[in-house]
C-alpha cells in the first residue's frame, strides 16, 4: 500500500497567539511554529502501518511557504520516505487545498490519504472531507484505530456518542484523532538520516489550480479576558454563590 500524508505547518500548539493589532490574524512573525498536532497522528498511523508490512512507501506533502519544509523534514525523520513541498505563500483555504491534494493524488496514485482532523490554526475540519468529496473515494473521519482487513479498512471512529467502527474499502481517506496512537519522537540518527530523503519542492502555480480567496476575513478578535476564580467555604456557600449569579444574570 502506498501511502500519501499531508501535514501542514501552523503555530505550535504551546505558543500563546496573540492577535495582530489591526485585527488581519494571529502574529505568526517570530512565533514558534511546528507541525499540527493531528498531522503528527496521521505521520505516525503511516508509519506503523509500513513497520506492520502494510506499506510500502510513506509520501509526505505539505501545502505553504518554503519554511514548511521544517514540517515535512520532521515527518521524514518519523519514517516518512520522500517529501514534497507545495511551495504557497499567503493564505491557501481549505478547498484550495483539497484540490491541490486531489492534484497530487492523481499524481501519486496512492491507495490511502491519511490526514489530520483538523488544523488547529482555523480549526475548519473539512480538507480531509473535501478531498474525499473531489475524489469521490470513501472517508473514515476522527480515526482512534486503524486495521487494515482484507485489502481494505476498519477504522474506529471518534463520534459524539462514543465509537463507531466502519469498514471501507481502499482507495480512501481517513483523518486522524488525537487518540490514534502517541506520535514518535525521531532519533537524531533519523533527524540526520531525514536530509537525506528526497524532498520536491514545486511552486503552487504548477498545479493550475486557483488559489484566489473565496472567503473575506471581516476580523480576528482575541477571546474575553478570563474572570478569575475564587473559593467557597463549603457546598451551601456554592449554591448560595451561583444562585446569587443567576439571579443577577436573569436581571441583566
Ligand atoms: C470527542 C469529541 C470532542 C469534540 N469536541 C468538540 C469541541 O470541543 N468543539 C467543537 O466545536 N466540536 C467538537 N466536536 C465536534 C462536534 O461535536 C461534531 O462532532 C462536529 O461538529 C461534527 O462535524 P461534522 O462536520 O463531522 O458533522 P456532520 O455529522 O458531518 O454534520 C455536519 C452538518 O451537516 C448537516 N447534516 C449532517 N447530517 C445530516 C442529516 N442527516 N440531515 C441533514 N443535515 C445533516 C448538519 O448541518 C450538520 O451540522 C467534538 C467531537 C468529538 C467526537
Amino acid at each position: 500500500m502506498k501511502i500519501l500524508v499531508a501535514v501542514k505547518r501552523v503555530v505550535d500548539h504551546a505558543v500563546r497567539v496573540r492577535v495582530r493589532p489591526d485585527g488581519s490574524g494571529v502574529e505568526t512573525e517570530n512565533v514558534r511554529m511546528s507541525m499540527n498536532p493531528f498531522d503528527k497522528h496521521a505521520i505516525e498511523a503511516a508509519v506503523q502501518l509500513a513497520e506492520a508490512g502494510h506499506a510500502s512507501e510513506i509520501v509526505v506533502v505539505s501545502i505553504g511557504p518554503k519554511q514548511s519544509n521544517d514540517v515535512i523534514l520532521t515527518a521524514l525523520a518519523m519514517g516518512a520516505h520522500r517529501g514534497i513541498l507545495i511551495e504557497a505563500d499567503g493564505r491557501v483555504e481549505t478547498l484550495a487545498v483539497a484540490k491541490l491534494l486531489k492534484a497530487v493524488v492523481a499524481e501519486e496514485q496512492p491507495d490511502l490519504v491519511l490526514l489530520g482532523k483538523q488544523a488547529v490554526d482555523d480549526d475548519s475540519n473539512q480538507v480531509g472531507q473535501m478531498l474525499a468529496g473531489l475524489l469521490d473515494w470513501p472517508q473514515a473521519t476522527f480515526a482512534s484505530a486503524i486495521n487494515v482487513v482484507d485489502g481494505g479498512l476498519e477504522v474506529t471512529r471518534e463520534v459524539d456518542y462514543g465509537r463507531a467502527t466502519v469498514g471501507v474499502a481502499l482507495p480512501a481517506i481517513v483523518t486522524a484523532d488525537l487518540r490514534l496512537n502517541s506520535p514518535r519522537n525521531a532519533a537524531l540518527p533519523m533527524v540526520m538520516k531525514a536530509r537525506s530523503k528526497p524532498l520536491a519542492v514545486r511552486p503552487a502555480a504548477e498545479f493550475g489550480v486557483d488559489l484566489t480567496p473565496r472567503l473575506k476575513l471581516e476580523k480576528v478578535s482575541p477571546p474575553a479576558e478570563r474572570v478569575a476564580g475564587r473559593r467557597v467555604a463549603d457546598a451551601a456557600a456554592l449554591v448560595a454563590a451561583i444562585s446569587s449569579e443567576l439571579s443577577e444574570l436573569e436581571a441583566l
